[in-house]
C-alpha cells in the first residue's frame, strides 16, 4: 500500500471542538503513523495530498445496522433466502462506506461468512463488527412467529424442542440456554452479544412496553461476555426496560426511544451507552405501509416515533453517552445520513460528530483505534468541504461533500483531483 500524505489539513480528532490547523499527517501500512505541524519524511512513491480548505476528520461509524435485512418484513427477509440477503449486504455496506461510514456495528443476523467478505476485499465497505444472532425469549422481540402457529412443543421433528432461529434471533430460555447460546456466538467471531430486553416493533405477539429476560438470564449473559472481553447490547424500548439491562450490566442500549428523566440519569451515572435510532422510525412511519410493514408494526412504529425526539432531548439533558445508530431495513438504508438531520433538532454539531465517532469507538471498546485522528489508529479518513462543526449538513448528504474517503489507508473514494 503506497504511503499517503495529508498535508496542510485542519483537523477534527474525534473530540475537540478546537481543530489544529495546518497539519501534516502520514498513513502507512493501514495506520495513521505520524501527525506533525512540521515537515514529516516520506517514501519516495508516497501520494501527497493538499488538503488545504478542508476538514480532516475521522471515518465515522453507524453503530446499529443490519447487513442482511433486505425487507421491512421479516418473513420476506427469510423467504428470498441467504444469495438474495447476501446481494442487499453488498448494495447496502458499499453505500454506508460511500456515505462515509468507515465502520459499522451490525446488530443483529451479521455472521462471520459476511465479515470475512469484506476483510478479504470480496466486497467494498465499512469496517464491520457483529453481534451475531440476536438472542430472544420465547415469545419475545426475536419470535416472529404468528400469534396462530402452534407451538414448538407440538414440532413433529424429534428434535423440535432445541433452539428456534431466524436469520436474525435464536430463542434461548433459562440461564443454560442462554450461557450456551451466548457461547455459540461468541466461539463465531461475535464482537458483542446482542440481547432483546423489550418487546418492538417488527414483532407480531410482543407489547413494546414488555420487559424481557429475567435478571438471572441477563447476568448469566453479561457474566459470559465479561469473561470473553465483551460486552452486552440490549434493545429497549421502555424506559423500565433500559434501567433493569443497565443494572444488571448492559453496556449498549439500542433505542431507548421511551426513556424518562430519571432512566437517563441512572444511565449516565452507569457510565452505559444509548444508540437511539430515529432514522428507522421515521422511515417506516412514512413508507412503512407502502413498502408492506405489516399492520400490527406499524402501529408500534408510530407509537414510539411520536416520544422519539423527547426521548433524546432527555438523554441530552442527562449527559448520556449516545451513538450514532440507523437500524434502517430494505430499500430505506439510502436514508442513512438523515439520523444527523433528524437528531440535529436536539443536539449541536459538535455533539453530533462526537456520537459519529469516538463515542460509539469508546462504546465498542475500540477507543484510539477508531473514530479517531490520532497517531497509532487506523486510517479509516474524511477530508470534508465545509465545517462540520458548524454546518452538519455537510455530513448528512450521502457523500456528496466528502471529497476523500480513506478506510484502513486505502482510498475508496477520490474527488482531490
Ligand atoms: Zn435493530
Amino acid at each position: 500500500m503506497t504511503q499517503l500524505l495529508l498535508k496542510k489539513a485542519r483537523i477534527f480528532d474525534g473530540w475537540h471542538a478546537d481543530c489544529a490547523e495546518n497539519m501534516q499527517v502520514l498513513v502507512a501500512d493501514g495506520r495513521i503513523q505520524e501527525i506533525s505541524q512540521g515537515p514529516i519524511k516520506i517514501a519516495d512513491d508516497a501520494r501527497v495530498i493538499d488538503a488545504s480548505g478542508l476538514t480532516l476528520m475521522p471515518g465515522m461509524i453507524d453503530a446499529h445496522v443490519h447487513a442482511f435485512a433486505s425487507d421491512v418484513a421479516v418473513a420476506r427477509v427469510e423467504a428470498l433466502g441467504e444469495a438474495y440477503r447476501a446481494a442487499y449486504a453488498t448494495r447496502m455496506l458499499n453505500h454506508a462506506l460511500q456515505c462515509g461510514f468507515t465502520t459499522v456495528r451490525d446488530v443483529g443476523g451479521g455472521n462471520y461468512s459476511l465479515y470475512r467478505a469484506l476483510a478479504d476485499g470480496l466486497i467494498a465497505g465499512p469496517r464491520y463488527f457483529y453481534a451475531g444472532r440476536i438472542l430472544s425469549m420465547t415469545g419475545g422481540h426475536g419470535d416472529m412467529r404468528q400469534l396462530e402457529e402452534r407451538p414448538r412443543y407440538y414440532s413433529a421433528c424429534a428434535c423440535g424442542d432445541g433452539p428456534l432461529a431466524n436469520s436474525f434471533s435464536v430463542l434461548a430460555d433459562g440461564v443454560d440456554e442462554c450461557i450456551k447460546s451466548a457461547r455459540e456466538e461468541l466461539r463465531q467471531g461475535a464482537h458483542c452479544i446482542k440481547i432483546m430486553g423489550s418487546g418492538g416493533v417488527l414483532s407480531p405477539t410482543d407489547p413494546i412496553w414488555m420487559n424481557q429476560y429475567r435478571e438471572d438470564e441477563i447476568r448469566a449473559i453479561v457474566n459470559e461476555c465479561t469473561e470473553r472481553r465483551s460486552y452486552v447490547a440490549a434493545h429497549c424500548h421502555p424506559a423500565s426496560a433500559v434501567r433493569r439491562c443497565v443494572e444488571y450490566g448492559v453496556r449498549s442500549i439500542e433505542h431507548g426511544t421511551l426513556i424518562d428523566d430519571d432512566t437517563a440519569e441512572f444511565v449516565a451515572r452507569h457510565g452505559a451507552f444509548i444508540v437511539p435510532t430515529m432514522a428507522v422510525c421515521f422511515a417506516l412511519v412514512e413508507t412503512g405501509r407502502k413498502l408492506g410493514l405489516p399492520s400490527e408494526s406499524q402501529e408500534k412504529v408510530e407509537q414510539i416515533a411520536r416520544e422519539a425526539i423527547s426521548g433524546l432531548d432527555r438523554m441530552r439533558r442527562a449527559g448520556v453517552d449516545v451513538c450514532y445508530g440507523t437500524d434502517l431495513l430494505g430499500s430505506t438504508h439510502v436514508q442513512q445520513c438523515r439520523e444527523f438531520t433528524i437528531r440535529r433538532e436536539v443536539f449541536s454539531p459538535l455533539e453530533l460528530l462526537r456520537q459519529a465517532t469516538s463515542t460509539p469507538a469508546e462504546m465498542m471498546l475500540m477507543q484510539g483505534q477508531i473514530g479517531c485522528v490520532a497517531p497509532g489508529a487506523h486510517a479509516d479518513l474524511l477530508l470534508v468541504e465545509g465545517d462540520p462543526l458548524k454546518d452538519i449538513s455537510v455530513l448528512a448528504a450521502d457523500g456528496q461533500f466528502l471529497r476523500l474517503i480513506v478506510r484502513g489507508g486505502e482510498v475508496v473514494k477520490d474527488r482531490m483531483s
